[in-house]
């Protein structure tokens, strides 16, 4: 199976300002068609860097892909570096200078004299069109190579792709077939799943698996190559079953959904409608529950109470059991969750409260500390957990494991 490399360019790339997606969303293409990326750089617009950098793709790697660097400015080099290092010259096509200025004309403007130069086309090469710029792009067969060449901006790149460049590369891929797969996993850290499932999936070579934690929770990646779908979709079959059975209910999605997503799931097949109270993470398990389309069918209120008068006075949580056990306490998340499911008439309740950051921690309570409660009708039940991270992290992370939390008790 060939693999890619990708030559992102484009000085703004460099800045803390602007990051290279293009190759992002490349790489996903290129994977759906058995290609896999084996490098990716970054120039910027510097004739001896790219230059450099493409003289040693082009040694190292059958299928090389470039963005970037086809406009008209000066500072546009990816045309000229192209040509001296396939030792091509450039060669005005005449259609092409006609095209792009026809483009300039329907759109009222004239061409100025710099646009000219995106008529230049190293010898042999051909032009891809352009239907939504006019930087055109470029295909070139160097030797074992094929050389493409892309324009920067996504909304001009991305169609480019589809319409002209997939299809030369699907019949270049062959008969392999590559199939993925993924499983999000709530609960456990990446080194703890990594410890349950790790004896599973080093017996495979394929699919690889790949273990990430996205700022929330784990996503398990699996990729499978076979000669047909079939066979791939039969080799994760094998492997993700079991790992599915490692990691049990520890598993809440199984084709990308979100953890809202599956408690909307959750709820609408058991016709139960749920309701928030929350402190520390101020209306974010609310806010995540809304995402879902078709929230409104089983989402019924949610409550911020930060000030304890407010848990009192909005949730009937008893003003003693505050002064007693604290704000931030076990009994008062139950209350919480239990007062917002009777008042809303929920199925269920969920509360949160804890201590987010940076100030208000103590030794006995420090900042991180969140209980998540839930509340049923004949169950309430919550779970202490101590978050690292700063302010966001906590919130986020407290957040999910409230959702997690309602999504064991009541909805598996
Ligand atoms: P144009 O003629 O439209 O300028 P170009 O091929 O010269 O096409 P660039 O000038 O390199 O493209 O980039 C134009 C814009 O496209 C950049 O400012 C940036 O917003 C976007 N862009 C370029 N490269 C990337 C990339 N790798 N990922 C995401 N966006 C990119």
């Amino acid at each position: 199976m060939p693999h890619a490399e990708i030559i992102a360019i484009g000085s703004e790339l460099l800045t803390p300002f602007r990051s290279d997606t293009n190759s992002l969303w490349l790489t996903a293409e290129l994977n759906a068609l058995g290609i896999a990326v084996r490098r990716k750089t970054i120039v910027g617009d510097d004739e001896l860097f790219l230059e450099e950098t493409l003289r040693d793709a082009l040694r190292n790697s059958p299928i090389v892909i470039t963005t970037g660097g086809l406009g008209p400015t000066e500072d546009d080099i990816t045309r000229k570096v192209v040509s001296r290092v396939t030792q091509r010259p450039l060669v005005l096509q005449a259609e092409l200078l006609d095209r792009i200025r026809q483009q300039f004309a329907s759109r009222g403007l004239v061409m100025s004299p710099n646009n000219e130069r995106q008529a230049l086309v190293p010898r042999d090469a051909a032009p891809l069109r352009n239907e939504y710029g006019t930087a055109p792009g470029l295909v070139i067969q160097e030797g074992d190579c094929l050389l493409i060449a892309l324009p920067g901006p996504p909304r001009e790149m991305r169609p480019m792709f589809t319409a002209q460049v997939r299809p030369k590369l699907e019949t270049l891929a062959g008969s392999v077939r590559l199939r993925t797969r993924m499983l999000r996993v709530a609960g456990l850290g990446e080194s703890q799943a990594d410890s349950l499932i790790a004896p599973i999936y080093t017996r495979y070579a394929n699919p690889t698996t790949t273990i990430l934690f996205n700022n929330t929770e784990v996503e398990l990646h699996f990729t499978a190559t076979a000669p047909s779908d079939a066979e791939a979709d039969a080799l994760l079959d094998e492997l993700v079953g079991q790992v599915e059975e490692a990691l049990g209910a520890n598993v809440f999605s199984h084709r990308g959904e979100t953890l809202e997503q599956i408690i909307g799931l959750r709820l609408t097949v058991k016709g139960y409608t749920i309701a928030t109270a929350e402190s520390c993470t101020g209306g974010l398990v609310a806010k995540r529950l809304t995402d879902v389309p078709g929230s409104s069918q089983y989402f019924l209120e949610g409550v911020v109470a930060y000030a304890n008068e407010a848990k009192t006075r909005l949730l009937g949580v008893p003003a003693e059991l505050i002064a007693e056990r604290g704000a931030v306490s076990a009994e008062v998340a139950e209350a919480m969750a239990a007062g917002i499911k009777a008042r809303a008439g929920a199925t269920i309740g969920i509360g949160v409260t804890g201590i987010a950051g940076p100030d208000g921690g103590t030794d006995e309570k420090p900042v991180g500390l969140v209980y998540v409660a839930v509340a049923g009708d004949f169950v309430t039940t919550h779970r202490k957990i101590i978050l690292p991270g700063d302010r966001d992290r906590i919130r986020h992370l407290a957040s999910q494991a409230a959702l997690d939390l309602a999504r064991r008790s009541f909805l598996l």
